[in-house]
Protein backbone atom coordinates (compact mmCIF):
# COMPACT_ATOMS: atom_id res chain seq x y z
CA UNK A 1 0.00 0.00 0.00
CA UNK A 2 1.45 3.51 -0.57
CA UNK A 3 0.59 7.17 -0.02
CA UNK A 4 -1.76 8.73 -2.50
CA UNK A 5 0.16 11.98 -3.27
CA UNK A 6 -1.91 14.51 -5.36
CA UNK A 7 -1.00 16.55 -8.17
CA UNK A 8 -2.21 20.32 -6.94
CA UNK A 9 -3.76 22.76 -9.63
CA UNK A 10 -3.53 26.73 -9.46
CA UNK A 11 -5.90 29.49 -10.08
CA UNK A 12 -5.27 32.86 -11.23
CA UNK A 13 -6.79 35.72 -8.76
CA UNK A 14 -6.08 39.50 -9.33
CA UNK A 15 -5.12 39.17 -5.92
CA UNK A 16 -2.74 36.63 -6.48
CA UNK A 17 1.39 36.65 -6.07
CA UNK A 18 4.70 34.82 -6.79
CA UNK A 19 4.86 32.79 -3.53
CA UNK A 20 3.59 29.86 -4.81
CA UNK A 21 6.96 29.86 -7.00
CA UNK A 22 9.47 31.60 -5.40
CA UNK A 23 8.15 30.27 -2.05
CA UNK A 24 6.34 26.58 -2.29
CA UNK A 25 8.65 25.98 -5.94
CA UNK A 26 5.80 25.02 -7.98
CA UNK A 27 6.74 25.18 -11.91
CA UNK A 28 4.25 28.38 -12.39
CA UNK A 29 5.03 30.90 -15.24
CA UNK A 30 2.18 33.72 -13.79
CA UNK A 31 2.91 35.86 -11.30
CA UNK A 32 -0.37 36.24 -10.67
CA UNK A 33 -1.56 32.85 -9.05
CA UNK A 34 -3.85 32.99 -5.99
CA UNK A 35 -4.99 29.90 -5.33
CA UNK A 36 -3.08 25.99 -4.94
CA UNK A 37 -5.85 23.55 -5.00
CA UNK A 38 -4.15 21.37 -3.11
CA UNK A 39 -6.31 18.63 -2.18
CA UNK A 40 -9.86 19.01 -3.92
CA UNK A 41 -12.52 16.38 -5.60
CA UNK A 42 -14.65 19.56 -6.18
CA UNK A 43 -16.21 19.43 -9.88
CA UNK A 44 -14.35 23.40 -10.04
CA UNK A 45 -11.00 22.13 -9.72
CA UNK A 46 -10.08 18.80 -9.23
CA UNK A 47 -6.72 17.33 -8.68
CA UNK A 48 -5.68 13.54 -9.84
CA UNK A 49 -3.09 10.87 -7.86
CA UNK A 50 0.48 11.55 -8.84
CA UNK A 51 2.05 8.50 -8.06
CA UNK A 52 1.45 4.61 -7.68
CA UNK A 53 -1.13 2.21 -9.01
CA UNK A 54 -3.77 4.81 -8.96
CA UNK A 55 -1.67 7.12 -11.14
CA UNK A 56 -3.62 10.09 -13.26
CA UNK A 57 -6.99 8.96 -11.60
CA UNK A 58 -9.16 12.43 -10.32
CA UNK A 59 -9.77 12.06 -6.90
CA UNK A 60 -13.61 11.84 -7.19
CA UNK A 61 -13.60 8.58 -9.08
CA UNK A 62 -10.96 7.13 -6.33
CA UNK A 63 -13.03 8.00 -3.64
CA UNK A 64 -16.16 6.94 -5.72
CA UNK A 65 -14.59 3.08 -6.70
CA UNK A 66 -12.41 2.32 -3.80
CA UNK A 67 -14.39 3.59 -0.93
CA UNK A 68 -12.00 1.07 1.44
CA UNK A 69 -9.07 3.58 0.87
CA UNK A 70 -11.43 5.63 3.02
CA UNK A 71 -13.49 3.24 5.18
CA UNK A 72 -16.35 5.01 3.58
CA UNK A 73 -19.42 3.25 3.24
CA UNK A 74 -21.87 5.78 1.79
CA UNK A 75 -22.41 7.68 -1.36
CA UNK A 76 -21.88 11.11 -0.69
CA UNK A 77 -19.02 13.54 -2.15
CA UNK A 78 -15.36 14.14 -0.99
CA UNK A 79 -15.89 16.11 2.20
CA UNK A 80 -12.39 18.31 2.18
CA UNK A 81 -10.56 20.35 0.37
CA UNK A 82 -7.25 21.95 1.03
CA UNK A 83 -5.66 25.00 -0.21
CA UNK A 84 -2.65 27.61 -0.29
CA UNK A 85 -3.76 31.11 -1.19
CA UNK A 86 -1.01 33.69 -1.91
CA UNK A 87 -2.91 37.07 -1.36
CA UNK A 88 -0.43 39.92 -2.86
CA UNK A 89 -4.08 42.47 -3.00
CA UNK A 90 -6.32 42.28 -0.53
CA UNK A 91 -9.42 39.60 -0.91
CA UNK A 92 -12.96 40.86 -0.81
CA UNK A 93 -14.90 40.74 2.27
CA UNK A 94 -17.18 37.81 2.30
CA UNK A 95 -19.24 34.84 3.81
CA UNK A 96 -20.25 31.28 3.08
CA UNK A 97 -23.23 29.42 3.88
CA UNK A 98 -23.81 26.39 6.32
CA UNK A 99 -24.69 23.04 4.65
CA UNK A 100 -28.61 23.71 5.06
CA UNK A 101 -28.74 26.85 2.80
CA UNK A 102 -25.98 25.86 0.38
CA UNK A 103 -27.78 22.71 -0.35
CA UNK A 104 -31.09 24.66 -0.47
CA UNK A 105 -30.27 27.62 -2.72
CA UNK A 106 -26.48 26.09 -4.58
CA UNK A 107 -26.58 22.67 -4.55
CA UNK A 108 -23.30 22.57 -3.18
CA UNK A 109 -21.86 22.20 0.69
CA UNK A 110 -21.46 24.86 3.32
CA UNK A 111 -18.67 26.07 3.38
CA UNK A 112 -16.73 26.04 7.24
CA UNK A 113 -12.95 26.71 6.48
CA UNK A 114 -9.81 27.24 8.47
CA UNK A 115 -6.64 28.98 7.91
CA UNK A 116 -3.01 28.63 9.16
CA UNK A 117 -0.76 31.49 8.61
CA UNK A 118 2.44 30.03 6.91
CA UNK A 119 3.82 33.61 5.92
CA UNK A 120 3.07 37.41 6.59
CA UNK A 121 4.16 40.73 5.81
CA UNK A 122 4.88 42.52 8.84
CA UNK A 123 1.66 44.66 8.60
CA UNK A 124 -0.62 42.47 7.76
CA UNK A 125 -4.20 41.97 8.55
CA UNK A 126 -7.15 40.11 7.75
CA UNK A 127 -10.88 40.59 8.58
CA UNK A 128 -12.33 38.16 10.81
CA UNK A 129 -15.39 39.31 12.09
CA UNK A 130 -18.15 42.05 12.29
CA UNK A 131 -19.02 44.95 15.17
CA UNK A 132 -23.06 44.33 15.05
CA UNK A 133 -24.38 43.38 17.94
CA UNK A 134 -27.44 41.83 15.68
CA UNK A 135 -28.90 41.78 12.03
CA UNK A 136 -30.74 45.21 12.42
CA UNK A 137 -27.30 46.92 13.17
CA UNK A 138 -25.14 44.99 10.70
CA UNK A 139 -27.91 45.49 7.40
CA UNK A 140 -27.88 49.58 8.70
CA UNK A 141 -23.77 49.48 8.51
CA UNK A 142 -24.06 47.57 5.40
CA UNK A 143 -26.24 49.91 3.80
CA UNK A 144 -24.71 53.12 5.17
CA UNK A 145 -21.36 51.82 4.19
CA UNK A 146 -20.01 52.25 7.18
CA UNK A 147 -17.32 49.69 6.68
CA UNK A 148 -14.57 51.01 8.98
CA UNK A 149 -17.12 50.64 11.89
CA UNK A 150 -18.46 47.29 10.83
CA UNK A 151 -15.32 45.07 9.73
CA UNK A 152 -13.04 43.49 13.19
CA UNK A 153 -9.17 43.92 11.50
CA UNK A 154 -6.55 41.48 13.13
CA UNK A 155 -2.83 41.97 12.74
CA UNK A 156 -1.36 38.24 11.80
CA UNK A 157 1.60 36.96 12.03
CA UNK A 158 3.21 33.06 10.51
CA UNK A 159 1.96 30.33 12.90
CA UNK A 160 -1.34 31.60 13.52
CA UNK A 161 -4.14 29.94 13.17
CA UNK A 162 -8.17 31.23 12.62
CA UNK A 163 -11.24 28.64 12.43
CA UNK A 164 -13.46 30.46 10.59
CA UNK A 165 -17.25 29.06 10.54
CA UNK A 166 -19.72 29.43 8.25
CA UNK A 167 -21.52 32.72 8.62
CA UNK A 168 -18.18 34.84 10.00
CA UNK A 169 -17.35 37.39 7.55
CA UNK A 170 -13.42 36.98 7.13
CA UNK A 171 -11.19 38.10 3.96
CA UNK A 172 -7.89 37.44 3.79
CA UNK A 173 -5.66 40.55 3.11
CA UNK A 174 -2.87 41.63 1.44
CA UNK A 175 0.79 39.69 2.33
CA UNK A 176 -0.62 36.74 3.82
CA UNK A 177 0.22 32.98 2.22
CA UNK A 178 -1.95 30.48 4.46
CA UNK A 179 -2.95 26.93 3.97
CA UNK A 180 -6.63 26.61 4.38
CA UNK A 181 -8.61 23.12 5.05
CA UNK A 182 -12.22 23.70 4.36
CA UNK A 183 -15.16 21.83 3.42
CA UNK A 184 -15.30 20.40 -0.22
CA UNK A 185 -17.26 23.87 -1.52
CA UNK A 186 -17.19 26.69 -3.93
CA UNK A 187 -19.96 29.04 -2.26
CA UNK A 188 -18.84 32.21 -1.67
CA UNK A 189 -21.19 35.38 -1.04
CA UNK A 190 -19.31 38.64 -1.27
CA UNK A 191 -20.37 41.29 0.96
CA UNK A 192 -17.60 44.84 0.05
CA UNK A 193 -15.31 45.06 -2.67
CA UNK A 194 -13.56 48.12 -1.38
CA UNK A 195 -15.32 49.53 -4.30
CA UNK A 196 -12.43 48.43 -6.58
CA UNK A 197 -13.23 48.21 -10.69
CA UNK A 198 -11.57 45.83 -13.11
CA UNK A 199 -10.14 46.44 -15.84
CA UNK A 200 -13.04 47.36 -18.15
CA UNK A 201 -14.12 49.73 -14.89
CA UNK A 202 -16.83 47.54 -14.10
CA UNK A 203 -17.32 46.59 -10.38
CA UNK A 204 -16.84 43.24 -9.00
CA UNK A 205 -20.69 41.64 -8.42
CA UNK A 206 -21.95 41.08 -4.64
CA UNK A 207 -24.02 39.17 -3.38
CA UNK A 208 -25.85 41.42 -0.29
CA UNK A 209 -29.16 39.51 0.04
CA UNK A 210 -27.42 36.45 0.77
CA UNK A 211 -24.56 37.50 2.49
CA UNK A 212 -26.92 39.35 5.13
CA UNK A 213 -29.25 36.02 5.00
CA UNK A 214 -25.87 33.84 6.01
CA UNK A 215 -23.80 36.13 8.58
CA UNK A 216 -24.31 35.27 12.08
CA UNK A 217 -24.73 38.11 14.57
CA UNK A 218 -23.44 39.38 16.67
CA UNK A 219 -19.87 37.91 15.72
CA UNK A 220 -18.44 34.60 17.17
CA UNK A 221 -15.14 33.84 17.54
CA UNK A 222 -14.11 30.62 16.18
CA UNK A 223 -11.93 28.08 18.78
CA UNK A 224 -8.34 29.26 18.50
CA UNK A 225 -7.52 27.80 21.38
CA UNK A 226 -4.42 25.74 20.48
CA UNK A 227 -3.53 23.01 22.40
CA UNK A 228 0.43 20.99 22.68
CA UNK A 229 1.36 17.64 23.15
CA UNK A 230 4.85 16.67 22.80
CA UNK A 231 4.94 13.27 21.37
CA UNK A 232 8.37 11.91 22.51
CA UNK A 233 11.16 14.15 22.42
CA UNK A 234 11.18 14.45 18.44
CA UNK A 235 7.84 15.59 17.98
CA UNK A 236 5.15 17.70 18.86
CA UNK A 237 1.40 17.91 17.98
CA UNK A 238 -0.50 21.36 18.27
CA UNK A 239 -4.13 20.65 17.96
CA UNK A 240 -5.49 23.58 15.79
CA UNK A 241 -9.38 22.80 15.73
CA UNK A 242 -11.69 20.05 16.52
CA UNK A 243 -14.75 21.19 14.34
CA UNK A 244 -18.29 19.53 13.41
CA UNK A 245 -16.51 18.99 9.83
CA UNK A 246 -12.88 18.66 10.65
CA UNK A 247 -10.16 18.28 12.53
CA UNK A 248 -6.60 19.98 11.43
CA UNK A 249 -3.44 19.73 13.78
CA UNK A 250 0.00 20.95 12.84
CA UNK A 251 2.78 18.19 13.54
CA UNK A 252 6.51 18.92 13.83
CA UNK A 253 8.93 15.86 13.47
CA UNK A 254 12.33 17.03 14.51
CA UNK A 255 14.12 13.06 13.93
CA UNK A 256 11.78 10.26 14.29
CA UNK A 257 8.25 9.51 14.79
CA UNK A 258 5.83 6.39 14.93
CA UNK A 259 2.18 7.06 14.95
CA UNK A 260 -0.73 4.73 14.61
CA UNK A 261 -3.50 5.96 12.66
CA UNK A 262 -6.61 6.35 14.59
CA UNK A 263 -8.89 7.94 12.10
CA UNK A 264 -10.18 6.14 9.03
CA UNK A 265 -7.88 8.25 6.73
CA UNK A 266 -5.24 11.60 6.86
CA UNK A 267 -4.97 14.37 4.90
CA UNK A 268 -1.11 15.60 5.03
CA UNK A 269 0.39 18.67 3.51
CA UNK A 270 3.81 19.24 3.87
CA UNK A 271 4.52 23.34 4.94
CA UNK A 272 8.44 23.12 5.51
CA UNK A 273 11.51 20.94 4.96
CA UNK A 274 11.55 16.72 4.22
CA UNK A 275 11.26 13.99 5.76
CA UNK A 276 10.76 9.96 4.98
CA UNK A 277 7.09 8.44 5.48
CA UNK A 278 7.30 4.82 5.32
CA UNK A 279 9.76 4.79 2.84
CA UNK A 280 8.32 7.63 0.66
CA UNK A 281 9.89 11.06 0.90
CA UNK A 282 7.43 13.54 1.70
CA UNK A 283 8.82 17.38 1.02
CA UNK A 284 7.55 21.11 1.92
CA UNK A 285 4.98 21.14 -1.27
CA UNK A 286 3.28 17.72 -0.87
CA UNK A 287 0.22 16.64 -0.39
CA UNK A 288 -0.82 13.48 0.14
CA UNK A 289 -3.66 10.97 1.67
CA UNK A 290 -2.88 8.07 4.03
CA UNK A 291 -5.47 5.41 3.03
CA UNK A 292 -7.28 3.04 5.90
CA UNK A 293 -5.37 0.34 5.18
CA UNK A 294 -1.92 1.89 6.64
CA UNK A 295 -2.30 1.72 10.19
CA UNK A 296 1.18 2.67 11.42
CA UNK A 297 3.17 5.87 10.40
CA UNK A 298 6.99 5.85 10.65
CA UNK A 299 8.92 9.23 9.86
CA UNK A 300 12.28 10.14 9.89
CA UNK A 301 13.62 13.92 9.46
CA UNK A 302 12.68 17.64 9.69
CA UNK A 303 9.40 18.93 8.71
CA UNK A 304 6.43 20.73 9.71
CA UNK A 305 3.13 18.81 8.26
CA UNK A 306 -0.65 19.87 8.34
CA UNK A 307 -2.94 17.23 9.49
CA UNK A 308 -6.65 16.69 8.95
CA UNK A 309 -9.40 14.66 8.87
CA UNK A 310 -12.73 14.73 8.20
CA UNK A 311 -15.22 14.14 11.51
CA UNK A 312 -18.24 12.71 10.15
CA UNK A 313 -21.53 14.33 10.14
CA UNK A 314 -23.87 13.58 12.88
CA UNK A 315 -26.81 10.96 11.30
ZN1 LIG B 1 -13.69 32.10 2.66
Amino acid sequence: MELLFLQPIFKERIWGGHKLKTDFGYALSSNQTGECWAISAHKNGETCIRNGVYAGMPLSQLWNEHPELFANDKPREFPLMVKILDANDDLSVQVHPDDEFAQLIENDLGKAECWYVLDATADAKIIYGHNAQNSDELKQLVIDGEWDKLLKHVPVKSGDFFDVPTGTVHALGAGTLILEVQQSSDTTYRLYDYDRRDASGNLRELHLDKALTVIKSPHKEGKTKLEQRDLGLEAVFTSLTNNQHFQVGKLEINGTLELTLNVAYLLISVVTGEAILNGQTIKKGDHLIVPNQMRKLNFSGYATLIVCNEVMPKS
